[in-house]
């Protein structure tokens, strides 16, 4: 099964004549992950935002997770977002006056998932990334890696058939960039359906099999990692 399947897909913004992105086809099946990368704007955080559905194309089919979302309006693309997808951002975006843990849980409370469900899954994932000793934290008190590991554990609180990253080693020095990289790959290896936004060609090259280069809003080569990676 696809997680991804993008089929002709355009989007223009007001008043550009030409596109933004597209058209453009791409398909990611269940447990891939895949690398998008290119100069600035080249389309980039089009896509992602077409995928992760906070956005709607101007043309072409769109689906992820199984659910076509091309469609969808406001509530159903909100839903889409919470259900079926986790999200990693450069600089973390978690709530500072919440604590780790309540970071975590945030997503599986606005899904409706019971109390005592919510809590055991966050509980495994910081144990899992190493984050909970920090539990009670507040994330100002953490470093770079410790951070993104925080926002790694609440884009999966939810289990979504997609984790999109976007820049997530970008604004890590070179150790915690390190360990954001292992443990993308490590979440990969174990089944994790992956797609990263990133102009970190060691992220690429170790996390993800295929890269897909976007240039002018146009996806044009998607070259294979695996040899490379193998190497490692
Ligand atoms: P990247 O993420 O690779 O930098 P973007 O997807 O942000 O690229 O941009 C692709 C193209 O679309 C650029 O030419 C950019 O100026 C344009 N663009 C992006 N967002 C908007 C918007 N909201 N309105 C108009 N043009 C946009
Ligand atoms: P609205 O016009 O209210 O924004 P949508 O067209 O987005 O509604 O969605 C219509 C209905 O489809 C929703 O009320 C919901 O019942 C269902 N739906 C939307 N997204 C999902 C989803 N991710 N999973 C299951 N059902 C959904």
């Amino acid at each position: 099964t696809n997680v991804i399947e993008l089929e002709g897909v355009v989007k223009r913004y007001q008043s550009a004549d030409t596109p933004a992105l597209g058209p453009v086809d791409l398909v990611v099946a269940e447990g891939e992950a895949v690398a998008i990368t290119g100069p600035s704007g080249s389309g980039k955080s089009t896509l992602l935002n077409l995928v992760a559905g906070l956005d709607r194309p101007t043309e072409g089919r769109v689906s992820v997770g199984g659910l076509r979302i091309d469609g969808l309006g406001e509530r159903g693309l909100a839903r889409f977002r919470r259900e079926r997808i986790g999200m990693v951002f450069q600089f973390f975006n978690l709530l500072d006056d919440l604590t780790v843990a309540d970071n975590i849980l945030l997503p599986a409370q606005l899904a409706g998932t019971p109390r005592a469900a919510a809590a055991a899954r966050a509980a495994e994932l910081m144990a899992v990334l190493g984050i909970a000793e920090h539990a009670r934290a507040y994330p100002g008190r953490l470093s770079g890696g410790e951070r993104q590991r925080v926002a790694v554990a609440r884009a999966l609180v939810n289990r979504p058939a997609l984790l999109l990253a976007d820049e997530p080693t970008g604004a890590l020095d070179t150790a915690s960039g390190h360990e954001v990289r292992e443990l993308l790959l490590d979440l990969h290896r174990s089944g994790q359906t992956v797609v990263l936004v990133t102009h970190d060609l060691a992220l690429a090259r170790s996390c993800a099999e295929r890269t897909v280069s976007l240039v002018d809003g146009n996806a044009l080569d998607h070259s294979d990692n695996r040899d490379e990676r193998d190497e490692r």
